[in-house]
């Protein structure tokens, strides 16, 4: 989508610090980090959100949680949280589908 700031960041348009990249996905840290080790894995296809997923997208989540889980591995995480916002009022700030990872601290439940 040409107005998306993650589509941009997902096609280097707008620079980022990366993490991981191949033909579905793109990892990079994010720019406000919430823990030590933090940062997202989006779809390279423009998907609003996890309410938009459904059966003709869905395969690029399975394989975005794969990437997670080596990802994960290649920097020694041993504990993580995965996050996802949908909507405002859960703090989606960026309407392009994106999974936090966020690692190296404590972490309460239930999320604020
Ligand atoms: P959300 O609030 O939608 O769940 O998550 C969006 C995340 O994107 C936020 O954690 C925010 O810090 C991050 N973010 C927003 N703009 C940029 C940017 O230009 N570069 C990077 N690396 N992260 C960004
Ligand atoms: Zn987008």
């Amino acid at each position: 989508m040409s107005d998306c700031l993650f589509c941009k960041i997902a096609e280097g348009e707008i620079p980022s610090n990366k993490v991981y990249e191949d033909e579905q996905c793109f990892a990079f840290y994010d720019i406000d980090p919430q823990a030590p080790t933090h940062f997202l894995v989006i779809p390279k296809g423009h998907i609003q959100s996890v309410a938009q997923v459904d059966g003709s997208n869905s395969a690029v989540v399975g394989h975005i949680f794969e990437v997670i889980a080596k990802v994960a591995a290649q920097l020694g995480l041993e504990s993580y949280r995965v996050v996802s916002n949908i909507g405002e009022q859960a703090g989606q700030s960026v309407p392009h589908l994106h999974f936090h990872v966020l690692s190296g601290r404590d972490m309460t439940w239930p999320p604020g």
